[in-house]
């Protein structure tokens, strides 16, 4: 199996750069941002929970997005691989997804982290806040929170993956195909 963690700040382009993998590799894309935005819609009781949080650019606890990933996982199990986008987020969930790959039998293969500058990040947010509607990306301080939350709790998972020898920094700036191409030249390499 092939199992990346694509990594990265909000707004450094995971979700359109695993987009453009799943179509390359057959992966499973698994967004965890995604999952709790479509328990929101839903109305579901655990949507409700973590809408709080996401409003406010918070984490929202690690058992919630652990389980979700865990019933993915599970449903998944013939896969070819996952792409992990936007999880894991803490060194807790780092160590959550370790254990059920284990139990799986297929380790993470490598982490891709998108580098991207600051200033870009926030422009790239707003303006996906103009088309999506999503909230938490048309207002600058909530951004900034989650700059800062990732800064705080979320960075820390580089030397975490370089432990492992799995980190792999790529530079996020520049044209989604040209992103694209330096995240393929990485995977190819792999085995
Ligand atoms: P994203 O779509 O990845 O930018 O996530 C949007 C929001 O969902 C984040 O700001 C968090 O509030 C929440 N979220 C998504 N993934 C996670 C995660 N792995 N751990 C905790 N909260 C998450």
């Amino acid at each position: 199996m092939l199992n990346i963690v694509l990594f990265g700040p909000p707004g450094a382009g995971k979700g359109t750069q695993a987009e453009f993998l799943i179509s390359s590799y057959e992966l499973i894309h698994l967004s965890t941002g995604d999952l709790l935005r479509s328990e929101i819609a839903a109305g579901s009781g655990l949507g409700m929970e973590a809408k709080a949080y996401m409003d406010k650019g918070e984490l929202v606890p690690d058992e919630v997005v652990i389980g979700m990933i865990e019933n993915k996982l599970e449903a998944n199990k013939n896969a070819k691989g996952f792409i992990f986008d936007g999880f894991p987020r803490t060194t807790d969930q780092a160590k959550a997804l370790d254990v059920l790959l284990n139990r799986l039998g297929t380790p993470i293969t490598a982490m891709l982290s998108l580098e991207v500058e600051k200033q870009e990040l926030i422009d790239r947010l707003l303006s996906r806040g103009k088309n999506s509607g999503r909230a938490d990306d048309q207002d600058k301080s909530i951004i900034e929170n989650r700059i800062s939350v990732y800064n705080e709790k979320t960075s820390p998972l580089i030397e975490y993956y370089k432990k492992q020898d799995k980190y792999y920094g790529i530079d996020g700036m520049g044209s989604i195909e040209d992103i694209a191409g330096r995240l393929k030249e990485i995977i190819e390499k792999q085995n």
